[in-house]
């Protein structure tokens, strides 16, 4: 019996890379792997998506890439995040590509021996990047100007691709079209990137050369509807089981502050897992869990280490020992990531990203596209 356990399917992963890449067939596939592979273990997801046929890798942090090549990936990766001077250094020992949207940075590459480089044009997102068409464009030259210095990429993010029928993202795409075109032109073989999981799904004029989907990988819908519709299975399972089932008198509570009181007599039963296992405490009377494939209500506040289920009068027959699945699916029935995203006020990223170390990953690899 475990306390708390995540399995992880390698093969659903696969085949959702293999998925996205059929709905971008003019584009090469990059995985985002950043954020321990958004819960599931980096090197792992990463070995899976290149199985499934990415080319690619990105990460956000040079210690991403760092590790992500200790655990022996080949091939390209790509740090998307900012990266300090001694950032930049790990970066560059990983042998990683790196993005620019500066001229210090774009001398600080040379400065250190220089690299592979891709220029970000912030076309909306207004956070990484440079708004500056002029500037953008000008480090585009440089980078391919500098011997030590490769140019490899030009990229954007979007916004509001998750937004359908938002109009925003259509904005972007043509910012970023008008300002890259005119830089392939000059420059033949620059790899032109933008489209996160919802753009790939969304518009195949925002694929260009490569795609940068990340939670659409794992299996995880980006407009937070049930995966199933696109054919994408939920990789991440979660689970602990029944440590303890007790009666509950009415008037009696459960947890601290009290904030379930039984207005019947009731059976509780008491799951080892917490807020510091990533079962947030706004789950409070707030979500739900699968014991022998039927539905039973999370009640009282969730605690750090622990939390209690609302069996019912009668015990619904559940015994200690029991499994417990809190992500993914017992029998006929799911707990989708997208469904505890709507009932903590958030999104499914944050969700599987939550699911803290102390939750040891197990991987496997089901047979088919269960
Ligand atoms: C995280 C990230 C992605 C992937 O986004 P998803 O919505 O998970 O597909 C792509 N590009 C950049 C720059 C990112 O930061």
């Amino acid at each position: 019996m475990v306390r708390a356990l995540a399995s992880v399917d390698l093969a659903a992963i696969e085949r959702n890379v293999a998925l996205l890449a059929a709905r971008a067939p003019s584009a090469q596939l990059c995985a985002v792997v950043k954020a321990n592979g958004y819960g599931h273990g980096a090197a792992e997801a990463a070995t899976a998506a290149l199985r499934g046929g990415a080319t690619w890798l990105a990460v956000s942090t040079a210690v991403e890439a760092q590790s992500l090549r200790s655990e022996g990936i080949a091939g390209p990766i790509l740090v998307m995040g900012a990266l300090s001077d001694d950032e930049l250094e790990i970066a560059l020992a990983a042998n990683a590509d790196v993005v620019a949207w500066s001229e210090y940075f774009i001398t600080k590459l040379a400065a250190l021996g220089g690299g592979r480089v891709h220029i970000k044009l912030d076309s909306g997102m207004g956070r990484l990047g440079t708004r500056d068409h002029e500037l953008a464009s000008r480090l585009a030259a440089a980078a391919n100007e500098a011997p030590q210095l490769e140019l490899v990429g030009l990229m954007t993010h979007f916004a509001t691709a998750d937004e359908v029928g938002d109009q925003f993202f259509d904005h972007q795409l043509e910012a970023f079209s008008e300002w890259s075109d005119g830089i392939v032109a000059t420059i033949p073989g620059l790899i032109r990137h933008a489209a996160n999981s919802a753009a790939l799904l969304r518009e195949s004029a925002s694929h260009f050369d490569l795609v940068r989907p990340g939670l659409a990988c794992y299996g995880l819908d980006p407009f937070g509807v049930d995966p199933a519709a696109r054919g994408l299975e939920p990789a991440l399972r979660v689970e602990s089981y029944v440590a303890l089932v007790k009666r509950c008198e009415a008037g009696e509570s459960t947890g601290y502050g009290r904030s379930f009181i039984a207005k019947q007599p009731t059976m509780i039963a008491a799951v080892p897992v917490g807020y510091a296992d990533g079962w947030k405490r706004v789950f409070s009377n707030n979500a739900e869990v699968l014991i022998g494939g039927r539905r039973y209500p999370v009640v009282g506040n969730v605690s750090m280490d622990s939390m209690a289920v609302d069996l019912g009068a009668d015990g619904g027959g559940v015994a200690v020992g029991d499994r417990v699945t809190l992500l993914g699916a017992d029998g006929a029935d799911r707990i989708l990531g997208e469904q505890l995203a709507r009932q903590a006020e958030t999104i499914s990223y944050e969700i599987v990203t939550s699911v803290s170390v102390r939750v040891p990953r197990q991987y496997w690899r089901s047979q088919d596209g269960g």
